[in-house]
């Protein structure tokens, strides 16, 4: 049986989930290395936003920041439209914003508030902490310094799903698959996965066996341009 969306207070939850990943803006790190100058996740040519349905109902009502994604807002991206559109979940509408140059904080999507992490979810089904979309390995700076991501945001964020899975099982399906994914992703690659830890810890995580070692983040890697970093 398909279950029901729940109702849910986008404001309460914006408010919530409203403290910043890192003490300082972090898309000045990032934005000098994009030739568009956007931070990654905030141009539409590298991140297409994503929504519940019903902050979507929240946000026509309240902001014309947003529409939803047509597919021909990154003129230089030929891919095909559909094809993204075919992969998204149900319970979520693809938007696109105004830029950053008009971004409205108050209003910005649960896709910005979280990226670029997402709840980690292992294969017995625990919800164990933050992962990050490794798709932006070569892009994001944060990505490269996990160390850097506040305490405040870190718990921050296992509040807010810890509330939303115990009220939507689709949510957290969607997000046990992601993380499945990640862990094909990462087995093929013979890596480890970087994990923020519910419990406040940096971890690696074997995608094979999901064995997990505490470590400090200096045994993270860093990626892209944030390699030669001092
Ligand atoms: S989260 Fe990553 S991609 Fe987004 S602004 Fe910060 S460093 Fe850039
Ligand atoms: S709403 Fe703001 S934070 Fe979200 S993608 Fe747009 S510019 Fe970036």
């Amino acid at each position: 049986m398909t279950e029901l969306p729940p109702r849910l207070d986008i404001r309460r939850l914006y408010d919530r989930f409203d403290t910043p990943v890192t003490e300082f803006d972090c898309g000045t790190r990032c934005s000098p290395h994009n030739p568009s100058g956007k931070p990654f996740c905030c141009d539409i040519c590298h991140a297409v936003p994503v929504a519940y349905r019903q902050e979507w109902d929240y946000l026509q009502r309240n902001t014309d920041l947003w529409h939803v994604w047509q597919g021909d807002e990154c003129p230089t991206d030929p891919s095909d439209p559909a094809e993204l559109r075919s992969q998204t979940p149900g319970h979520l509408l693809l938007l696109a914003c105004q830029g950053p140059a008009h971004c409205q904080r108050q209003y910005r999507a649960s896709s910005c508030r979280q990226f670029p992490f997402f709840p980690y979810v292992t294969s017995d089904y625990r919800f164990l902490g933050l992962a990050y979309e490794w798709d932006f390995e070569p892009m994001c700076w944060v990505i490269s310094h996990l160390e850097a991501v506040t305490t405040a945001y870190w718990s921050e964020f296992v509040r807010v799903y810890d509330e939303l899975f115990a009220r939507w099982q689709t949510e957290f399906d969607s997000y046990a698959a992601c993380s499945e994914d990640m862990r094909r992703h990462f087995a093929a690659q013979k890596r480890r996965i970087p994990l923020l830890h519910r419990n406040g810890g940096y971890y690696l995580i074997s995608p094979a066996s999901e064995r997990m070692q505490r470590v400090t983040p200096e045994r993270f890697r860093r990626f892209g341009p944030y390699q030669s970093e001092s």
